[in-house]
């Protein structure tokens, strides 16, 4: 299998849709996710984020760092 000319190069995407996962922000079913979770210790996939949430999460979390607080609402 060769990437030779695809319309956009995309990261490879895990299904997860079996795994009932929900975003930690905002409680939107996940189904894909840009890596393998993996079930911690506790039995738990941790905190895991929808793609819009994720994305919102990484521009908040930009090089500018000039709004702190609103922070440990883990
Ligand atoms: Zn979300």
């Amino acid at each position: 299998m060769t990437y030779s000319d695809g319309p956009r190069p995309q990261r490879q995407m895990f299904d997860v849709s079996a795994l009932g996962l929900t975003c930690s922000e905002c409680g939107t079913a996940i189904n894909e996710l840009p890596f393998q979770p993996t079930k911690r210790e506790d039995g738990t996939y941790g905190n895991l984020y929808c793609y819009d949430c994720n994305k919102k999460r990484m521009r908040d979390r930009g090089p500018r760092r000039d709004f702190g607080g609103g922070r440990g609402r883990y």
